[in-house]
Formats: structure tokens, C-alpha cells, sequence
């Protein structure tokens, strides 16, 4: 049942915790770290595949 493509949850690239997200964000949208509350940007790779990256 847990075969849905997009994860629930994004690696934060400053404190490598696990970042919650909803699961229909789109690239380019913002999100902030619960944790450091650092803000980082939604991106796609190559492999679409999401990818958090610090949007200072
Ligand atoms: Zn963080």
C-alpha cells in the first residue's frame, strides 16, 4: 500500500533531518526546516525526484 511515488518526507540539506512535506508541492515552492527553520526551496532532479536546497 505504500507504493505511492513522492515521499512523505525531504532530507533538510543544513540539519539532515526529515522535513514533512504534503506530497503535491511543486518545484519552486518554499518550505521551512521545523528544525534549524532554516528556508529551502523544492527542487527536481534529473531522475524527478524532490530535493530540498537552502533558499537564503
Ligand atoms: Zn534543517
Amino acid at each position: 500500500m505504500a507504493d505511492k511515488a513522492g515521499a512523505a518526507t525531504l532530507e533538510c540539506p543544513l540539519c539532515d533531518c526529515e522535513v514533512p512535506i504534503n506530497g503535491d508541492e511543486k518545484p519552486g515552492e518554499q518550505v521551512f526546516c521545523p528544525y534549524c527553520e532554516a528556508p529551502l526551496k523544492i527542487k527536481k532532479d534529473k531522475a524527478d525526484k524532490f530535493y530540498l536546497q537552502e533558499d537564503f
